[in-house]
């Protein structure tokens, strides 16, 4: 219903080149994909967009969502809402080229010249940031060390990695 306080489309060069910002409320109804990944698709996510030029001149789109969503609780099975607040910094291009050129602190948002669908920037975005699990504050108790372990695990696992590998490059190199 509130969604019209967005545009649909955009000019996302335009945009950028004119330093446009746009703030609007979206349904979480409209954004099938997300939808699909929760317990119900009740809820809005309240958009904060800033088209730009980086000193670079590098067009970039800096965006923050925050959001409640209905997600299953990973415990009892049962809904529970879980907060969301996610901000990210996309470098604006046309061609692949253009994305393997942009400097690594952007993530790149390949785009059609004339219109950007907000809807898809934002769905993808909020899919990204959605946490693996979610719990009610009462079940998450017993999970915490569980959950923690498994966050932490990724990190280490790949340093962990990455030494034996060059202990054994190492080795290979002296032989
Ligand atoms: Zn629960």
């Amino acid at each position: 219903m509130s969604d019209h306080s967005l545009p649909k489309t955009v000019d996302p060069l335009k945009y950028a080149d004119q330093n446009k910002a746009l703030q609007g409320v979206m349904e979480v109804q409209n954004l099938p994909r997300l939808a699909d990944m929760l317990a119900s698709d009740a809820g809005t996510i309240t958009v904060d967009l800033e088209f730009d030029r980086d000193e670079q001149r590098i067009r970039i789109l800096r965006g923050r969502l925050s959001t409640s969503l209905s997600r299953i609780c990973e415990r009892c099975l049962e809904p529970v809402q879980q907060p969301i607040e996610t901000e990210f910094t996309l470098g604006i291009v046309l061609t692949d080229e253009q994305a393997s050129q942009l400097p690594g602190r952007y993530e790149p948002l390949l785009v059609d010249p004339v219109s950007l669908e907000l809807k898809e920037v934002i769905e993808e975005e909020l899919i990204l940031s959605l946490p693996m699990f979610a719990y009610h504050d009462r079940c998450h108790g017993e999970y915490e060390q569980k959950s923690e372990d498994s966050e932490n695990k990724p990190e280490d696992g790949a340093q962990v990695k990455e030494n034996p590998f060059s202990v054994l490059a190492g080795l290979k190199g002296k032989k």
